[in-house]
């Protein structure tokens, strides 16, 4: 059954939209939070296109885990040069250390998708799957200052043991 968005608007704080310069993390200023977009006719492409993870059905998923309900947005998403990667957007501060998020990020991992956290205070951390060897940073993110700490294999599984 397809899913829908409902009174889920979870990703209208996790993510940022370039089109009105909204940053990731923060709340928009066109977000009724639990009722939908003020603009919605008038919304950004980027929202018009953006499907979370959770509409796709992930990992055995029911409606119990929408975003909104379990304070994290899942994302299929490509990063360059390393492929699939499952991110996980904190919507709530101490999200990412639930035990589904551990469940869903041990999993993705050990299917071979990299999975990327992003926190609402400290800021990106990318797990690494087996199939990585060496990560050449500079290459996949363009700048080596860029803040995303890296946990390469198996310490990534490790972590969420
Ligand atoms: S997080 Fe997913 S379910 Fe929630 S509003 Fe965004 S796309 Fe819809
Ligand atoms: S413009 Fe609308 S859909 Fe886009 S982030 Fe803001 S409230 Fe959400």
């Amino acid at each position: 059954m397809e899913r829908n968005c409902g009174e889920c608007t979870a990703c209208c704080k996790t993510h940022g939209v370039l089109e009105i310069l909204k940053m990731s993390g923060k709340w928009c200023i066109y977000c009724n939070v639990g009722q939908g977009c003020g603009i919605y006719a008038k919304r950004p492409r980027e929202c018009r296109v953006f499907k979370c993870a959770w509409l796709f059905g992930i990992d055995g998923s029911g409606p119990q885990h929408r975003p909104d309900k379990i304070n994290i947005v899942p994302e299929y998403r490509k990063i360059s040069g390393i492929g699939m990667a499952m991110w996980f957007w904190e919507l709530e501060e101490g999200a990412l250390r639930s035990d589904l998020t551990r469940k869903w990020s041990r999993r993705n991992l050990l299917l071979g998708n990299c999975v990327m956290h992003v926190s609402l205070d400290a800021g990106h951390k990318l797990y690494l799957p087996e199939r990585i060897g060496d990560l050449d940073r500079s290459y996949v993110f363009g700048s080596p200052e860029e803040e995303i700490e890296i946990v390469p294999f198996p310490e990534s599984v490790s972590c969420f043991a």
